[in-house]
Protein backbone atom coordinates (compact mmCIF):
# COMPACT_ATOMS: atom_id res chain seq x y z
CA UNK A 1 0.00 0.00 0.00
CA UNK A 2 1.85 3.29 -0.89
CA UNK A 3 1.99 5.75 1.49
CA UNK A 4 -1.44 7.28 2.78
CA UNK A 5 0.34 10.19 4.82
CA UNK A 6 -0.56 10.66 8.63
CA UNK A 7 -4.11 10.02 10.00
CA UNK A 8 -7.08 11.50 8.16
CA UNK A 9 -9.44 13.01 11.13
CA UNK A 10 -10.93 14.61 7.78
CA UNK A 11 -10.80 18.46 6.37
CA UNK A 12 -13.46 19.47 8.36
CA UNK A 13 -12.37 18.53 11.83
CA UNK A 14 -8.60 19.46 11.22
CA UNK A 15 -9.71 23.30 10.77
CA UNK A 16 -11.49 22.64 14.44
CA UNK A 17 -8.77 20.69 16.19
CA UNK A 18 -8.16 20.85 19.68
CA UNK A 19 -4.60 20.39 21.16
CA UNK A 20 -6.11 17.09 22.19
CA UNK A 21 -7.19 16.00 18.40
CA UNK A 22 -3.29 17.09 17.60
CA UNK A 23 -1.81 14.91 20.39
CA UNK A 24 -4.26 11.87 19.51
CA UNK A 25 -3.54 12.89 15.39
CA UNK A 26 0.40 11.88 16.12
CA UNK A 27 0.30 9.14 18.34
CA UNK A 28 -2.29 7.25 15.74
CA UNK A 29 -0.40 6.79 12.88
CA UNK A 30 -0.55 3.03 12.54
CA UNK A 31 1.10 0.88 10.13
CA UNK A 32 -0.76 -1.62 8.51
CA UNK A 33 0.24 -4.32 11.45
CA UNK A 34 -0.78 -2.22 14.19
CA UNK A 35 -3.78 -1.21 12.56
CA UNK A 36 -5.02 -4.82 12.24
CA UNK A 37 -3.81 -5.43 15.38
CA UNK A 38 -5.74 -3.03 17.30
CA UNK A 39 -8.48 -3.70 15.55
CA UNK A 40 -8.53 -7.70 16.05
CA UNK A 41 -7.66 -8.75 12.00
CA UNK A 42 -4.82 -9.45 10.07
CA UNK A 43 -2.15 -7.31 8.62
CA UNK A 44 -3.58 -8.86 4.91
CA UNK A 45 -6.84 -7.81 6.02
CA UNK A 46 -6.02 -4.45 6.25
CA UNK A 47 -4.09 -4.21 3.23
CA UNK A 48 -7.71 -5.39 1.43
CA UNK A 49 -9.37 -2.34 2.80
CA UNK A 50 -8.52 -0.59 -0.49
CA UNK A 51 -8.10 3.30 0.82
CA UNK A 52 -8.58 2.34 4.04
CA UNK A 53 -11.86 3.61 5.80
CA UNK A 54 -12.51 7.27 5.34
CA UNK A 55 -14.14 8.20 8.57
CA UNK A 56 -13.90 10.35 11.68
CA UNK A 57 -13.54 9.54 15.29
CA UNK A 58 -16.23 10.27 16.80
CA UNK A 59 -15.01 11.67 19.87
CA UNK A 60 -11.14 11.77 21.61
CA UNK A 61 -12.94 9.92 24.66
CA UNK A 62 -14.08 7.10 22.61
CA UNK A 63 -10.81 6.79 20.81
CA UNK A 64 -9.15 6.79 24.04
CA UNK A 65 -11.29 3.94 25.33
CA UNK A 66 -10.34 2.19 22.25
CA UNK A 67 -6.71 2.36 22.49
CA UNK A 68 -6.93 1.91 26.53
CA UNK A 69 -5.31 5.53 26.60
CA UNK A 70 -2.01 3.44 24.84
CA UNK A 71 -0.04 5.86 22.74
CA UNK A 72 1.67 4.03 19.73
CA UNK A 73 4.64 5.13 18.43
CA UNK A 74 4.08 6.15 14.73
CA UNK A 75 6.52 3.63 12.37
CA UNK A 76 8.10 6.23 10.66
CA UNK A 77 9.62 3.67 8.20
CA UNK A 78 6.81 1.68 7.48
CA UNK A 79 3.87 2.25 5.65
CA UNK A 80 1.43 3.87 7.22
CA UNK A 81 -2.20 3.72 7.14
CA UNK A 82 -4.83 6.60 7.32
CA UNK A 83 -6.55 6.52 10.53
CA UNK A 84 -9.97 5.30 9.95
CA UNK A 85 -12.04 5.05 12.63
CA UNK A 86 -15.96 5.73 12.45
CA UNK A 87 -18.27 6.01 15.13
CA UNK A 88 -19.44 2.63 14.13
CA UNK A 89 -15.99 1.20 13.96
CA UNK A 90 -14.90 2.60 17.11
CA UNK A 91 -17.80 1.44 19.03
CA UNK A 92 -17.82 -2.65 17.42
CA UNK A 93 -14.05 -2.59 17.22
CA UNK A 94 -14.40 -3.73 13.32
CA UNK A 95 -16.99 -4.33 10.48
CA UNK A 96 -16.33 -8.48 10.98
CA UNK A 97 -16.17 -8.19 14.70
CA UNK A 98 -19.01 -10.00 16.84
CA UNK A 99 -20.02 -11.02 13.64
CA UNK A 100 -19.85 -14.72 12.39
CA UNK A 101 -20.34 -16.39 9.20
CA UNK A 102 -23.27 -19.66 8.66
CA UNK A 103 -23.99 -21.27 5.67
CA UNK A 104 -27.41 -23.22 5.73
CA UNK A 105 -26.18 -26.20 3.76
CA UNK A 106 -27.25 -27.64 0.63
CA UNK A 107 -29.24 -30.60 2.41
CA UNK A 108 -30.99 -28.42 4.68
CA UNK A 109 -32.06 -25.80 1.63
CA UNK A 110 -32.96 -28.51 -0.72
CA UNK A 111 -35.46 -30.22 2.21
CA UNK A 112 -36.89 -26.97 2.87
CA UNK A 113 -35.71 -26.48 6.31
CA UNK A 114 -33.77 -23.13 5.43
CA UNK A 115 -37.28 -20.88 7.35
CA UNK A 116 -36.64 -23.09 10.61
CA UNK A 117 -33.20 -22.63 11.12
CA UNK A 118 -33.20 -18.98 10.31
CA UNK A 119 -35.95 -18.55 12.92
CA UNK A 120 -33.41 -20.89 15.13
CA UNK A 121 -31.01 -18.72 15.07
CA UNK A 122 -32.96 -15.04 15.17
CA UNK A 123 -34.65 -16.35 18.57
CA UNK A 124 -30.99 -17.58 19.88
CA UNK A 125 -29.86 -13.80 19.54
CA UNK A 126 -28.31 -13.26 16.46
CA UNK A 127 -29.47 -10.51 14.32
CA UNK A 128 -29.29 -10.80 10.52
CA UNK A 129 -26.62 -8.94 8.52
CA UNK A 130 -26.24 -10.04 5.30
CA UNK A 131 -27.92 -13.23 3.68
CA UNK A 132 -27.45 -14.90 0.17
CA UNK A 133 -28.72 -17.97 -1.85
CA UNK A 134 -25.91 -18.96 -3.83
CA UNK A 135 -24.70 -22.26 -5.48
CA UNK A 136 -21.00 -22.63 -5.12
CA UNK A 137 -18.89 -23.87 -7.60
CA UNK A 138 -16.02 -26.50 -7.44
CA UNK A 139 -13.94 -23.92 -7.12
CA UNK A 140 -15.42 -21.47 -4.45
CA UNK A 141 -16.34 -24.88 -2.46
CA UNK A 142 -12.77 -26.01 -2.79
CA UNK A 143 -11.36 -22.90 -1.56
CA UNK A 144 -13.73 -22.72 0.75
CA UNK A 145 -12.82 -25.36 2.23
CA UNK A 146 -9.02 -25.69 2.00
CA UNK A 147 -8.19 -26.35 4.98
CA UNK A 148 -9.44 -29.47 5.08
CA UNK A 149 -7.64 -30.61 1.93
CA UNK A 150 -5.40 -33.28 3.53
CA UNK A 151 -8.80 -34.92 4.77
CA UNK A 152 -10.35 -38.15 3.47
CA UNK A 153 -13.46 -36.52 3.29
CA UNK A 154 -12.61 -33.65 1.52
CA UNK A 155 -13.78 -34.71 -2.25
CA UNK A 156 -16.98 -35.64 -0.62
CA UNK A 157 -17.43 -32.26 1.38
CA UNK A 158 -17.07 -30.27 -1.65
CA UNK A 159 -18.98 -32.68 -3.68
CA UNK A 160 -21.74 -32.08 -1.16
CA UNK A 161 -21.73 -28.29 -0.68
CA UNK A 162 -21.91 -27.89 -5.06
CA UNK A 163 -25.07 -30.30 -4.83
CA UNK A 164 -27.43 -27.75 -5.01
CA UNK A 165 -28.05 -24.08 -3.54
CA UNK A 166 -27.05 -23.01 0.04
CA UNK A 167 -27.28 -19.81 2.03
CA UNK A 168 -24.22 -17.83 3.82
CA UNK A 169 -25.46 -15.15 6.25
CA UNK A 170 -23.95 -13.13 8.39
CA UNK A 171 -24.52 -13.03 12.02
CA UNK A 172 -24.41 -10.84 14.72
CA UNK A 173 -24.14 -11.09 18.63
CA UNK A 174 -22.03 -10.45 21.49
CA UNK A 175 -19.27 -13.05 21.20
CA UNK A 176 -20.86 -14.63 17.96
CA UNK A 177 -18.39 -16.90 16.72
CA UNK A 178 -18.64 -18.79 20.38
CA UNK A 179 -22.55 -18.68 20.48
CA UNK A 180 -23.16 -19.83 17.25
CA UNK A 181 -20.98 -22.55 17.74
CA UNK A 182 -22.89 -23.31 20.90
CA UNK A 183 -26.14 -22.96 19.00
CA UNK A 184 -25.33 -25.02 15.99
CA UNK A 185 -24.12 -28.25 17.89
CA UNK A 186 -21.50 -31.17 17.60
CA UNK A 187 -20.45 -31.62 13.64
CA UNK A 188 -21.99 -35.11 14.10
CA UNK A 189 -25.72 -34.77 14.59
CA UNK A 190 -25.70 -38.27 16.68
CA UNK A 191 -23.34 -36.28 18.82
CA UNK A 192 -25.15 -33.03 19.15
CA UNK A 193 -26.47 -31.58 22.34
CA UNK A 194 -30.28 -31.48 22.33
CA UNK A 195 -32.28 -28.10 21.07
CA UNK A 196 -28.84 -27.54 18.51
CA UNK A 197 -29.43 -26.76 15.00
CA UNK A 198 -27.76 -30.12 14.09
CA UNK A 199 -29.73 -31.91 16.75
CA UNK A 200 -32.83 -31.26 14.98
CA UNK A 201 -31.98 -30.47 11.13
CA UNK A 202 -29.10 -32.20 10.41
CA UNK A 203 -28.77 -35.96 8.11
CA UNK A 204 -25.64 -36.93 9.08
CA UNK A 205 -22.27 -35.95 9.63
CA UNK A 206 -21.35 -34.79 6.84
CA UNK A 207 -25.14 -33.53 5.83
CA UNK A 208 -25.21 -31.53 8.97
CA UNK A 209 -27.08 -28.69 7.78
CA UNK A 210 -25.07 -25.90 8.48
CA UNK A 211 -21.66 -24.51 8.72
CA UNK A 212 -20.24 -21.68 11.07
CA UNK A 213 -16.86 -19.94 11.54
CA UNK A 214 -14.79 -21.74 14.68
CA UNK A 215 -12.33 -18.53 15.32
CA UNK A 216 -12.89 -14.73 14.97
CA UNK A 217 -10.13 -15.03 12.14
CA UNK A 218 -11.68 -17.53 9.75
CA UNK A 219 -15.09 -15.38 10.41
CA UNK A 220 -13.13 -12.05 9.21
CA UNK A 221 -12.27 -14.32 6.27
CA UNK A 222 -15.28 -16.48 5.50
CA UNK A 223 -17.21 -13.39 5.91
CA UNK A 224 -15.39 -11.37 3.20
CA UNK A 225 -15.19 -14.75 0.45
CA UNK A 226 -19.03 -14.41 0.28
CA UNK A 227 -20.27 -10.47 0.62
CA UNK A 228 -17.99 -7.15 0.11
CA UNK A 229 -18.00 -4.58 2.57
CA UNK A 230 -20.49 -2.45 1.25
CA UNK A 231 -23.18 -5.45 1.74
CA UNK A 232 -22.18 -5.40 5.48
CA UNK A 233 -22.34 -0.94 5.62
CA UNK A 234 -25.56 -1.84 3.53
CA UNK A 235 -27.37 -4.02 6.49
CA UNK A 236 -26.17 -1.32 9.11
CA UNK A 237 -23.97 -3.60 10.30
P1 LIG B 1 -17.58 -28.14 11.63
O1 LIG B 1 -16.69 -26.99 11.95
O2 LIG B 1 -18.38 -28.63 12.81
O3 LIG B 1 -18.45 -27.89 10.41
O4 LIG B 1 -16.65 -29.40 11.27
P2 LIG B 1 -15.25 -29.50 10.50
O5 LIG B 1 -14.67 -28.15 10.26
O6 LIG B 1 -14.43 -30.51 11.22
O7 LIG B 1 -15.65 -30.15 9.10
C1 LIG B 1 -16.20 -29.37 8.07
C2 LIG B 1 -17.34 -30.14 7.45
O8 LIG B 1 -16.81 -31.32 6.83
C3 LIG B 1 -18.37 -30.66 8.43
O9 LIG B 1 -19.34 -29.71 8.79
C4 LIG B 1 -18.97 -31.81 7.64
O10 LIG B 1 -19.91 -31.35 6.66
C5 LIG B 1 -17.75 -32.37 6.94
N1 LIG B 1 -17.12 -33.45 7.73
C6 LIG B 1 -16.39 -33.32 8.86
N2 LIG B 1 -15.95 -34.51 9.30
C7 LIG B 1 -16.41 -35.42 8.41
C8 LIG B 1 -16.27 -36.82 8.32
O11 LIG B 1 -15.65 -37.47 9.15
N3 LIG B 1 -16.89 -37.42 7.24
C9 LIG B 1 -17.58 -36.72 6.31
N4 LIG B 1 -18.14 -37.37 5.29
N5 LIG B 1 -17.71 -35.38 6.38
C10 LIG B 1 -17.15 -34.74 7.41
Amino acid sequence: MAIKGPVGLGRGRRRRMTPALKRWRLSLELTQAEFGKWLGVSRATVNRWEGGLQAIPKSVELLESLTRGRIIPAAKDQHILPLTVSGRRVREGGETMNKTLAIIKPDAVQSGKTGKIVAHLEQSGFTLRALRLTRLDSERAAEFYKVHREQPFYAALVSFMTSGASIPIVLEADGAVRKLREVIGATDPAEAAPGTVRKLYAESKERNAIHASDSDENAEREITFFFSRRELLDSGG
